[in-house]
């Protein structure tokens, strides 16, 4: 019996009903999945946590979370409390702190779910974004001088380091050489960004040489949004700064069907600190508490962090069971056009996890 230690970060808004909801469903997997356990350690962090401690996580917090194998998070937002504030403060000090500087974000069209491109078959849409998530346009280097006066100035300096862009643009490769495409599109903005933007693509023209069975093209990041709507079938994995991949993985989940479904992995490739597994959705305080937030993107979440676990085999058997539910168009939550609750869709995914134990396990 393996037994993973998993922390759970629900955070702010839907991110406290998505999380329980991925609980429920790792429960669900250890009953199916006999030789699993998974033991979890609750975090209470966020806006909440803010009004009483003036922070959003504790200064001793990433240590706590080093003796976990995987984070499960929510979503980091508060109504009340400046986005930048909820953002830092959480979310980047966890990817920062534990240098998960390879964020992915697999983006498909599931079973019985619509994409808005008319023309657009589901086989035709089969991307994997992978998106720089250490350093770049959120390196946070920057300052603001002369406060609220006329001559204010205000900078935000995106940092591209060597070291920084070859393990991003190396991680990608070998990902594209793993998937059955071999295809890799590097996106940058180097007409515009001359300098660090330049180097991306001259990195890339280097680390390419240690990967020649994987074809690659670049791209500038407008001609790539074009592309995606235009022709998504001539991508498939993307690789991308920070601030390009945070824009383009928000298009891919619209074009896949919703920002409900679509998941994300912040990896620390080299497994020194634990990655972390979220949903891209932020915290839709819209929704908050109606029961209407779409769990999907948490489920598929933990398929990814299955996956880094290295359980392959539950992570497919997970993967089956979402899309044999999202095929059910009785089964969509408010986001797909439809009116099942966070709840009946966790509930019917347990019931799927169940009847495949069945019949392996009579
Ligand atoms: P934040 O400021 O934390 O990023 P937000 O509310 O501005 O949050 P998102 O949460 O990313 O942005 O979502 C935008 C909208 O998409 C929400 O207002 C909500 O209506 C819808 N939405 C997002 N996630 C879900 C979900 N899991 N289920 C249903 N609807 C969702």
């Amino acid at each position: 019996m393996k037994t993973y230690r998993i922390a759970l970060v629900p955070g702010d808004g839907i991110g406290k009903e998505v999380i329980p909801a991925g609980q429920r469903i790792l429960d669900a997997l250890t009953s199916a999945e006999l030789s699993l356990h998974f033991r979890f350690e609750h975090f209470d962090w966020g806006g909440d946590y803010y009004r009483r401690h003036g922070v959003m996580m504790p200064s001793e917090g990433l240590d706590a979370l080093r003796k976990h194998d995987a984070i499960l998070f929510g979503s980091a937002g508060d109504p009340n409390i400046p986005d930048h504030i909820t953002l830092w403060g959480l979310r980047l000090k966890i990817c920062q702190g534990m240098d998960q500087y390879a964020n992915i974000r697999p983006t498909r069209i599931l079973p019985g779910i619509d994409t808005p491109l008319k023309h657009c078959k589901p086989e035709d849409l089969n991307w994997m974004i992978v998106r720089e998530n250490t350093e770049g346009e959120y390196s946070g280097v920057g300052g603001r001088t002369h406060q609220g006066h006329p001559l204010e100035v205000a900078t935000d300096l995106s940092v591209m380091t060597r070291a920084g862009v070859e393990r991003i643009l190396r991680f990608a490769f070998r990902l594209a050489q793993a998937r059955p495409r071999k295809l890799l599109t590097v996106i940058t903005k180097s007409n515009a960004q001359r300098h660090a933007m330049v180097m991306w693509d001259e990195i890339a023209a280097q680390v390419a040489a240690e990967f020649p069975d994987v074809q690659w093209d670049k791209e500038l990041v407008d001609a790539a949004t074009a592309r995606m709507v235009n022709r998504p079938a001539s991508l498939d994995t993307i690789v991308a700064t920070n601030l390009h991949a945070d824009i383009l993985s928000d298009l891919a989940a619209a074009l896949a069907g919703s920002l409900g479904i679509a998941p994300t992995a912040n990896l620390n490739p080299e497994r020194v600190y634990p990655s972390m597994f979220e949903p891209i959705h932020g915290s839709a305080f819209d929704i908050m508490g109606k029961g209407l937030a779409n769990p999907i993107g948490t489920f598929w979440s933990i398929v990814l962090m299955l996956e880094h676990l290295g359980e392959t085999s539950a992570a497919h058997r997970l993967m089956l069971a979402i899309e044999h539910v999202t095929a059910n168009p009785r089964l969509h939550t408010r986001d797909l056009g439809g009116n099942a609750t966070t709840a009946d869709v966790t509930e019917a995914v347990c019931a799927q996890l169940a009847a495949k134990a069945q019949d392996i396990h009579p």
